[in-house]
């Protein structure tokens, strides 16, 4: 469960003293159920990304509360987010980011590694991981020797590695073609139907969106419009 309450967020550029303020969200509500995705539209510069990073901790509102499984996210030290965010949320990004230098196995693991866990334990979850995108062969390969549609499906496994049950997606298919993007949606949708796991997808693409039980478009930082899609 996420909620967000009232939040708004300024970044302040220039020199001290004579910072310029730039207020990029305007009082933002919504909240998300376990088991939901709901999708973010908006042009480009509308506040998307900030809303993601807001929710993902990685930012802290200049207003508001944010609220993930009952834990007022906004009042931890950063030391207690960084546990929480390790613990209860995975992220999914438009260019992957999958390290180049290592494979796919060393992507999906680098989390665990992290994470402090034992080798064997480490070997389980990630084969397991990469049997749920369906790439287990693919597990020596380095990412210059996969396609896109499986970079991204080995950056989901190293989002599922972690068994967060809330994963944040910003652009998830902004580099894929138009039958790989379908692909990798029809992936995000078994997964929550499956394994009721909850999404918050950010997009441009309406077609996208429509993938959203819960839709929310922003416009100069404001929500513009909800729906709900059937
Ligand atoms: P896109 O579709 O292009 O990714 P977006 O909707 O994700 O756009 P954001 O990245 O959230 O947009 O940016 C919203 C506004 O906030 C922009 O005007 C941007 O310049 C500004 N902004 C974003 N990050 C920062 C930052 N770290 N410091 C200052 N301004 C920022
Ligand atoms: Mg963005």
């Amino acid at each position: 469960m996420i909620k967000v309450n009232n939040i708004s967020h300024t970044f302040y550029l220039g020199k001290k003293g004579k910072e310029t303020a730039v207020s990029v969200l305007k009082d933002i509500s919504f909240s998300v159920n376990e088991g939901e995705i709901i999708t973010i539209t908006g042009k480009s510069g509308s506040g998307k990304s900030t809303l993601l990073n807001l929710v993902g901790g990685f930012l802290r509102p200049t207003e508001g509360e944010i609220w993930i499984e009952e834990k007022n996210i906004t009042t931890l030290s950063e030391g207690d987010l960084a546990d929480f965010r390790l613990e209860n949320l995975s992220f999914i990004f438009q260019s992957f980011q999958l390290i180049p230098s290592m494979t796919a196995y060393e992507n999906v693991e680098l989390p665990l590694v992290l994470k402090g866990l034992d080798r064997d334990i480490r070997r389980k979850r990630v084969m397991t991981a990469l049997e749920r995108v369906g790439l287990q062969d693919h597990a020596s390969y380095y990412p210059s020797e996969l396609s896109g549609g499986q970079q991204q499906r080995i950056s989901i496994a190293r989002a599922l590695v972690m068994e967060s049950k809330i994963i944040l997606a910003d652009e998830p298919t902004g580099s894929l073609d138009s039958e790989t993007e379908q692909e990798i949606l029809a992936f995000i949708k078994e997964l929550n139907e499956k394994e009721n796991l909850t999404f918050l997808i950010i997009t441009h693409d309406e077609e996208v969106a429509k993938i959203g039980h819960q839709r929310i478009h922003l416009h100069d930082g404001e929500i513009m419009k909800e729906g709900v899609s059937v």
